[in-house]
């Protein structure tokens, strides 16, 4: 007897060596086979009469082999099977090429179904290599026929015979949502969900299947979201008031206006902190948008309550950076501000350098407002006289969670949260992964700044690039050159060490060439990074490590090398990097690749450089299973769901809603509540 957890192994047609390449696709027991599903399907639904066949397509008959016969073809030395198969209507010549089991199974009177290509020459109509099918009821050459992932050794026909025969066990599948809520929302049992997306008899079956498995997958996800966002509404903050003399002073002493995006966010930001509970917010702007300044008037408000703030970089560089530019911006109102790092061995505040001892004393005794260090602030054990607010710079993977161990030892209050992104999140993904967090969106970049200017360059072209340079470089200007690798590997590609090396003594001789890369030690990072923002250097050669955050606004070009590496969102990120003041900036793409496709991508970039726009594009071109901005958030692809689907997605969220309105603990579908439990500790992990 099969049940749901009999090994794959038992059923018909696995032996061990199939067993072991199911077991590839995670194939383990019956039930993954019912949960492994097709992907697509091809129509076969119109079965052709013979005399209707013509050459060129693909078409599906059904009829009798009258004859059958095997030969060698003379100049291929292949075995070529013919036979001649006939129904009410007329006959056809139908051929397979070195298949020489065939000829054991197929015998004259066997009435078959066929499926294939049909060719037409000087030797007549003949259907050439056909899927074939001896049973009534046909799974591979006729109806709607499912098509599997697969992998290296299993076949089509194959997996269907699998899933064939774990079929009736979808019936003792526990069904996650309740009857009732099956009949409200007009969807399909989990059963008849299965049937219809493994065996569909026709393509309603295949899109009501879908619905119901897809609509599942995004109802526990708002769940999850909601209940998050409803467990956080119930939590303690701090309270926050908005400090409008100081907000006024600081926004008055930048040596800019604010543009009415960040003015936006400051507001949305500020107007959280000054409730009860905590705020949970992201701020998202294109690369260059000044989500820094931002956080540094949120900064500011919470100082002045007397109380911290943790601000989290992605990278130590990037926390120097912003250690620099904060405490600048701070100075004035007596703000406290402390670097946190593993690189320097002295940590240092603006008044005078500390060790790491004396910074955590400082921490937890309040004598520092605000510090700023990467992801070891919160893994280590810091404690923080009365920690308010977090910032978490480009990164989004931080959830409640991890919030909860960040409350100050004392204190009762879960802090303010605000996560700053300049990946742009496809509204859609955004509301449903992000569904707890609010909002923030600074739609513009400051006025002044020029659009960049990008080409495509054939990587024999570069010269072109390197003129720019030495023309800009000369004029005062820097210049950003990323190479895919740090060092010289099979690939092929561009390494920085040996471009840094010819580019110095060779085409930019006359320039100062600087080199960053992930390998480097921080302390070697940190100079390189510093030497170029001070501008003693002209050319910074790198690697990603340059992706993002890092603000050199006098830098006005950059230069990828096998740009067709990266992905488009990576490209705008590097791209980021430049047009960062008011002057012209100019970023050159190169690649090797002569592939139209491959250059149709990389010239989007030449034509957009809106970052939302871009990533609706990226969305469009890749289908969503590979989201622009889902590897940030640690977040799960859908089997079935698709994002783009709007309807769908809109249709979930509110039966999600109605659903925790007449039962907020989902007591009344404990299946249900299970899966979304689940979910929750995916949303924010540790
Ligand atoms: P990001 O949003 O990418 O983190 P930053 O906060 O690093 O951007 O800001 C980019 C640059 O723009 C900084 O040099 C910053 O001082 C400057 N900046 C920020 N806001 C404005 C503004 N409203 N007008 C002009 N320049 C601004
Ligand atoms: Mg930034």
């Amino acid at each position: 007897m099969l049940t749901l957890d009999t090994p794959v192994s038992a059923l018909g047609g696995v032996g061990p060596t199939i067993a072991s390449r199911l077991k590839r696709l995670n194939l383990l027991t019956a039930q993954d086979l019912l949960w492994h599903l097709p992907f697509r399907y091809e129509d076969l639904t119109r079965v052709e009469r013979i005399i209707d066949v013509r050459g060129n397509t693909t078409v599906s008959i059904r009829g009798k082999i009258q004859l059958i016969s095997s030969r060698r073809a003379a100049r291929r030395r292949m075995l070529v099977l013919e036979a001649i198969v006939a129904d009410d209507t007329g006959s056809i010549k139908v051929v397979w090429f070195n298949q020489p089991f065939l000829s054991k199974i197929l015998n004259p009177g066997d009435v078959l179904w066929l499926a294939g290509k049909v060719e037409h020459n000087h030797f007549g109509t003949t259907l050439v290599n056909p899927t074939w099918e001896k049973r009534d009821n046909p799974l591979h050459a006729a109806g709607i026929i499912p098509i599997y992932p697969l992998t290296d050794g299993l076949t089509q026909k194959q997996v269907r015979f699998f899933v064939h025969q774990v079929l009736p066990l979808r019936l003792q599948l526990p069904d996650t949502l309740p009857a009732s809520f099956l009949a409200n929302e007009h969807l399909l049992a989990l059963p008849n969900a299965l049937l219809a997306m493994h065996e569909p008899k026709s393509f309603g079956d295949v899109s009501a299947g879908r619905r119901r498995l897809g609509f599942e997958e995004l109802l526990v996800v708002h769940l999850a979201v909601q209940q998050e966002r409803a467990a956080l509404e119930q939590a303690p903050g701090v309270r926050i008031p908005f400090h409008q003399e100081n907000t006024v002073a600081f926004v008055q002493r930048l040596p800019f206006t604010l543009t009415p995006g960040q003015k936006r966010a400051a507001w949305d930001i500020l107007q959280d902190m000054d409730k009860t509970h905590p705020m949970n917010r992201l701020v998202e702007g294109d690369v260059g948008s000044g989500k820094t300044v931002v956080a540094a008037i949120a900064i500011l408000n919470v100082a002045a309550a007397g109380c911290q703030t943790a601000y989290l970089a992605p990278t130590e560089v990037l926390a120097r950076q912003h250690y620099e530019k904060i405490s600048k911006l701070l100075k004035p109102f007596g703000t406290r501000v402390a670097l946190f790092t593993q690189a320097t061995r002295l940590l240092t505040t603006h008044e005078k350098p500390l060790t790491r001892p004396a910074i955590l004393q400082a921490l937890q005794d309040g004598s520092v407002d605000l510090v700023i260090g990467t992801h070891a602030l919160i893994t280590g054990k810091v404690a923080f006289a009365k920690l308010a607010l977090v910032v978490v710079d480009e990164q989004h993977r931080f959830g409640v969670e991890q919030r909860k161990t960040l409350r100050s030892a004392g204190s009762t209050g879960i802090p303010h949260f605000v996560s700053l992104t300049a990946t742009p999140i496809p509204r859609t993904l955004a509301l449903t992964v992000w569904g707890d967090l609010s909002v923030s969106r600074i739609p513009h970049l400051p006025s002044e700044r020029k659009p960049i200017l990008t080409k495509v360059l054939d990587d024999r072209n570069r010269d072109e690039a390197y003129t720019t340079i030495l023309d800009r470089c000369g004029a005062g200007e820097q210049a950003f050159i990323i190479c895919p690798r740090i060092e010289t590997d099979p690939t092929g590609m561009k390494s920085a060490t040996e471009e840094y090396e010819r580019l110095r003594t060779g085409p930019l001789a006359n320039l100062r060439v600087g080199l960053v890369h992930g390998k480097l030690k921080s302390a070697a990072k940190e100079r390189a990074m510093t030497a170029f923002t001070k501008g003693e250097l002209d050319v910074l050669v790198a690697t990603a490590v340059v992706e993002v955050g890092i603000d050199v606004p006098n830098a006005t070009v950059m230069l990828i090398e096998g740009a067709e590496s990266f992905g488009l969102a990576q490209l705008h990120q590097f791209r980021g990097r430049i047009g960062r003041s008011s002057k012209a900036s100019i970023c050159y793409l190169t690649t090797p690749a002569k592939d139209p496709e491959t250059l149709d991508r990389l010239n989007v970039l030449t034509k957009l450089t809106d970052g939302f726009a871009l990533a609706e594009e990226d969305l469009n071109r890749r289908g969503p299973g590979e989201i622009w901005g889902q590897q940030q958030s640690g977040f799960q692809p859908f089997r079935v769901a698709r994002l783009t689907d709007h309807q769908l997605v809109e249709e979930s969220r509110a039966a999600a809603t109605a659903l925790l309105q007449t039962d907020p603990e989902l007591s009344s579908a404990p299946l249900l509540r299970a899966e979304v439990l689940g979910k929750r500790a995916q949303l924010h992990p540790e």
